[in-house]
């Protein structure tokens, strides 16, 4: 009849959407199969233990599934308990590829018993709907979990574990002192100082305030077993009778912060380099030779040092100008760099046209045959459009005991004896 379906009709449309069925008895613990597919049932099989099921739908399927059910313990143990109906989004693992579902948990007619229906998503419309879900909140990241705290009571009211959707899942009678305890095994094991200083009762009512958030970054261990960055969010909230109460928000930051940690290490290494060559800077040097000094006190490691000089630069810069005064320095720092790749040693530019050689586990007299070498090749390399270069070089080996204050003004004398002996040359000091 046109317009009109007939109860068994819709029901075989029911029957034909959903890919899996199956009736839960929780008093014991266990699960039967009604329907299933080749995919479900590959998972589940005709029955088992139902916390099993549930860390299955709630945790990723993976090898890690275990440990991570382990450390996300606290919310499980409150998720086997289902008022009403509830339905979400879940992501599985199956056999290693990601399986998108909806899940939708009906009460049975008989106390204690559930129904669960699994209906696998195409991919395709999970992504449309979760980019649309991204847009319409303005946000580029998920909030992991929120939840309510009553430090006075010392409870958290209400939880929810939001990686596909922000549902709420309403929690009773969880310990905020021994959630805190729990959570703290997902977070990364050198950032499980901070957390536990930032949900401490005391800290938290000494610096929370209602006007603004207080937050940490750390790492915390996801759902698919991985650390990735999180920001942990806190915010008191105004209560009519002065109770303590806090919302929390773990907000997944990773692919933010591992951008800034890459652009951080750039201008940290920006800020060691000498912008004319490329080459060490004269703070960073003293900063290596410090280093250097350190290895020699405790292990004995040999460190020397040198520091060479462009002779007559001044001519240079008088003859051919400034410009061509640049391209002399930076080719012969180019030239100096490349040789010592293939050594221990840090090169650096002191100032002007001079520079300074630290070679690690290598011995003064190594290094003074190092600078030898590199003396003949200054002094025969061809620079486009000026005469021969030559540098002076000054040798030492550095002493235990010695400050770099010293070890510098050492090598520099060394440095001033070769100019002194008609420069052009290498004197160890
Ligand atoms: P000596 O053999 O005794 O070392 O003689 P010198 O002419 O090299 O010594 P002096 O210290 O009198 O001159 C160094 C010159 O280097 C002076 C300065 O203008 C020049 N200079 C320092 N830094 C730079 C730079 O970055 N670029 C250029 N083009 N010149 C520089
Ligand atoms: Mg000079
Ligand atoms: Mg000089």
């Amino acid at each position: 009849m046109e317009g009109r379906y007939e109860t068994n009709q819709l029901m075989q449309i029911i029957e034909k959407e959903i890919d899996a069925i199956y009736i839960i008895d929780e008093s014991k613990n266990t699960y039967v199969k009604i329907k299933g597919n080749p995919l479900f049932d590959r998972v589940f099989g005709e029955k088992g233990n139902y916390d099993e099921m549930l860390k299955a739908l709630v945790f990723h399927f993976n090898d890690k599934s275990e440990d991570v059910a382990e450390r996300y313990h606290v919310f499980l143990s409150n998720l086997n308990k289902f008022d009403g109906k509830y339905s979400k989004r879940i992501k599985m693992f199956v056999n290693d590829e990601p399986v998108i579902a909806q899940m939708t948990i009906y009460p049975h007619t008989e106390e204690g018993k559930y129904i669960i229906l699994i209906t696998e998503m195409d991919n395709n419309v999970y992504v449309q709907d979760f980019l649309k879900f991204e847009k319409e909140l303005g946000i580029d990241s998920t909030y992991l979990f929120t939840m309510h705290v009553n430090l006075d009571e010392d409870i958290c009211n209400s939880v929810c574990v939001t990686e596909m959707s922000d549902d709420p899942m309403n929690y009773t009678g969880l310990k905020f002192s021994q959630w805190r305890m729990n959570i703290v095994n997902m977070i990364f094991p050198d950032d499980q100082n901070l957390f536990l200083e930032y949900t401490d009762p005391e800290f938290l009512r000494n610096h929370l305030e209602s006007r603004r958030s207080t937050s940490i970054d750390c790492q915390m261990m996801n759902l698919e077993g991985k650390y990735i960055w999180v920001k942990l969010i806190f915010k008191k909230i105004q209560k009519a009778d002065d109770s303590f109460c806090f919302v929390f928000m773990v907000q997944d930051i990773h692919d933010t912060s591992m951008k800034l940690i890459e652009d951080l290490k750039k201008y940290e290494e920006m800020s060691n380099r000498d912008p004319l060559t490329g080459i060490y800077n004269h703070g960073k040097i003293k900063e290596e030779l410090t280093f250097a000094l350190k290895r020699l006190k405790d292990d004995g490691t040999a460190v020397s040092l040198a520091m060479f000089d462009i002779d007559y630069f001044k001519n240079v810069n008088d003859t051919y100008g400034h410009a061509t005064g640049d391209y002399v320095i930076k080719s012969i720092s180019g030239m100096v760099n490349e040789y010592l790749s293939e050594y221990n040693t840090h090169f650096g530019r002191w100032g002007g046209e001079e520079f300074v050689i630290i070679a690690n586990e290598i011995d003064s007299d190594e290094l003074q045959h190092i600078c030898e070498e590199l003396r003949i090749r200054i002094s025969n390399y061809k620079f486009s459009n000026v005469n021969q270069i030559t540098c002076s070089f000054g040798v030492i080996g550095v002493t235990p005991g010695e400050t770099s204050l010293q070890a510098f003004e050492r090598v520099d004398k060394a440095m001033y004896k070769a100019k002194s002996n008609g420069r052009n040359c290498v004197v160890c000091g």
